[in-house]
């Protein structure tokens, strides 16, 4: 298809809660290497908020639905990545407006909306060994895929890819920005958690619309 729906967003978003949840201990690992070991934890518990949420409370439009992932998740992790995925969900609404569903550009624009609000909050570049080193060559992907013509369900996997290569280039990276980068160059030789749950994003949009 050609389109994103409403409801596609909401089975986004509960498949990207059970791939953390399932992960949960891999995030954890990933973040008790190099950071405070909560990773695992914040996701799973601010993705199951979401999903909590939005089945409580079902939204009639794209911009509701995904400030209120925002809000909830601002509000139910602590931390670095609360705030940050809160801020890419709640930008990404803004984005997408009052609509029913998002076109493969609509999409695209808003993600990439989100993610400049992740950078204007964490200062984060390519290399700094973070959350964006998987987003943004996975939003560079997509939108290629959809320029060149590309249906939802081929540009998913095409961003999947480019976020999977992206989470590994993290591992030889010296952190540069949070938790991580107070190890220095300790923080090498190991993948960043938040570029691995991120990655989870574009496997449960692959998940949600091929399926
Ligand atoms: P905390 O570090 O507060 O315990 P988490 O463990 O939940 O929070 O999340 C850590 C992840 O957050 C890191 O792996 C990294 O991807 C991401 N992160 C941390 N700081 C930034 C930042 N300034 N910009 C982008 N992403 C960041
Ligand atoms: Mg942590
Ligand atoms: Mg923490």
């Amino acid at each position: 298809t050609s389109t994103i729906s409403l409801d596609q967003l909401i089975a986004w978003l509960s498949r990207f809660r059970d791939l953390v949840t399932e992960k949960k201990s891999y995030l954890t690992e990933l973040d008790s290497a190099i950071g405070d070991a909560d990773h695992g934890s914040n996701m799973t518990r601010g993705m199951g908020a979401v999903v909590e949420k939005i089945g409580a409370a079902p939204s009639t439009a794209v911009d509701e639905l995904l400030k209120s992932v925002g809000m909830t998740l601002v509000t139910s992790v602590g931390g670095a990545a609360g705030p940050l995925y809160g801020t890419l969900f709640l930008r990404m609404g803004v984005s997408a407006g009052p609509v029913t569903e998002l076109d493969g550009a609509a999409f695209g624009a808003a993600l990439r909306a989100g993610l400049d609000g992740v950078v204007a909050r964490g200062k984060a570049e390519a290399g700094d060994k973070t959350m964006f080193d998987a987003i943004d060559p996975a939003l560079d992907a997509w939108d290629a895929a959809v320029a060149g013509g590309s249906d939802i369900a081929a540009a998913a996997s095409a961003a999947l890819a480019a976020a999977e290569k992206g989470r590994d280039a993290t591992e030889p990276l010296v952190a540069r920005k949070g938790r991580a980068s107070y190890l220095g160059e300790r923080s090498a030789g190991h993948i960043d958690p938040g570029a691995t749950s991120s990655t989870m994003l574009f496997q449960a949009l692959a998940d949600t619309v091929t399926s």
